[in-house]
């Protein structure tokens, strides 16, 4: 029960003139300590009264007793404290931190009381910008990997329209290619469609009952085509029955992806082996090919949308650069974990950590 509140309904609190002063015996500091953004109090000298621990936490030091100008420097920020202590309105200052790294704010400035000093709340906003830049580049990259296909279907078309137009033989030739460029639009817009339905259902744990080994077993027999056109032999070993809580049609394609691009960018190796076996709680699946490897560098970046070592080769091999984005995020679903090894010239390994049913 609120202690203010007493045991009158709130009906009543409202109607009749309260018997006792509401009373709340916590201080202006206990205040500002439970505010849920970093906060300060600055006196009608500019002078830094409380600064709560998140506040001394973004400042990466501690303000209090000092002029504010310590530990904020941006002018404007600064004028409009001194503007808000000399009793004008509240107002809202973005401005950017940049040591000891860039990150954004919104400094909330308002006055307390009549010239006495001024509340300064921020609110970060490096998150919410950084995902507004992922989402313009997004579609930005989107657009640009749709256009190209759409761009060579139209020349193919006014070719076979204009120059081509009596000679079946060329026609053929470009009809063919336009089927090609139909098809890398077709995966790209399913792999978009993949992700955008996953993204939305990454905070639900799938709930049926998987086994791996029949899900590994399953792609071998997708691939085997694929696998007997590039030269190369899927072998397959399994230390047990593997039951994980999960989503079928999902950890095909985890498992499809990875074993795709081994055989895609890795057939020079002209084997590829997949392993499932228990570790602690979980499951572990493990891709491995022989082929060139990747680069230390590219490793962090690899499940980024459209992120490829060589977008020539991707594409060339009917890569869309979304692949691996898909995984990592159908393996956070069923709240497991993806990890990338490679060394130049030897190859690359991805494994994936899915927790056993329990
Ligand atoms: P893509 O559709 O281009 O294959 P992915 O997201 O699946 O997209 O993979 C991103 C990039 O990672 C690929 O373009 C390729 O450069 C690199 N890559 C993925 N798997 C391998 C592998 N087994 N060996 C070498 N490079 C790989």
């Amino acid at each position: 029960m609120w202690p203010f509140s007493r045991n009158l309904p709130p009906a009543q609190a409202a109607d009749v003139a309260s018997p006792e002063p509401l009373y709340l015996s916590a201080s202006v500091n206990d205040i500002i300590q439970a505010l849920p953004d970093p906060a300060l109090m600055v006196d009608g000298q500019g002078r830094v009264l409380h600064a709560n621990a998140l506040a001394r936490d973004v400042l990466e030091t501690d303000p209090q007793g000092l002029h504010l100008s310590a530990s904020i420097r941006n002018p404007a920020v600064l004028e409009a404290v001194a503007a808000a202590a000399a009793g004008e309105e509240a107002v809202n200052v973005e401005y950017e931190l940049r040591v000891p790294m860039l990150r954004s704010f919104l400094a909330h400035v308002s006055p307390l009381g009549q010239g006495q000093g001024a509340l300064l709340v921020l609110r970060d906003l490096t998150r919410e910008q950084q995902i507004e830049r992922m989402r313009a580049d997004f579609v930005a990259n989107a657009s640009h990997e749709l256009r190209t296909p759409l761009t060579a279907l139209t020349g193919f078309l006014e070719t076979i329209l204009g120059a081509a137009r009596n000679d079946e033989k060329a026609q053929a030739k470009f009809l063919g290619l336009m089927r090609s460029q139909a098809e890398r639009m077709r995966r790209l817009i399913d792999d978009l469609l993949s992700l955008s339905r996953i993204e939305m259902n990454e905070h639900v744990r799938p709930q049926g009952e998987v086994d791996l080994n029949q899900v590994a077993a399953h792609v071998c027999d997708v691939l085997s085509g694929m696998a007997r056109e590039l030269g190369c032999e899927v072998s397959l070993s399994a230390d047990g029955p593997l039951l994980v809580t999960g989503s079928r049609d999902e950890l095909v394609q985890v498992v499809q992806n990875l074993a795709e691009n081994a055989l895609k960018y890795g057939s020079s190796g002209k084997r590829v082996d997949i392993a499932l076996r228990h570790d602690g709680g979980f499951a572990e699946l493990t891709v491995r090919d022989h082929g060139p490897g990747i680069a230390a560098e590219h490793i962090p970046r690899l499940t980024e949308r459209f992120y490829r070592v060589n977008v020539q080769e991707s594409r060339s091999r009917g890569g869309t650069g979304l692949g691996l984005a898909i995984v990592k995020h159908i393996v956070s679903r069923h709240r497991g974990r993806l990890s990338i090894a490679s060394e130049l010239g030897k190859g690359s390994e991805f494994s994936v950590k899915i927790p056993l049913k329990a």
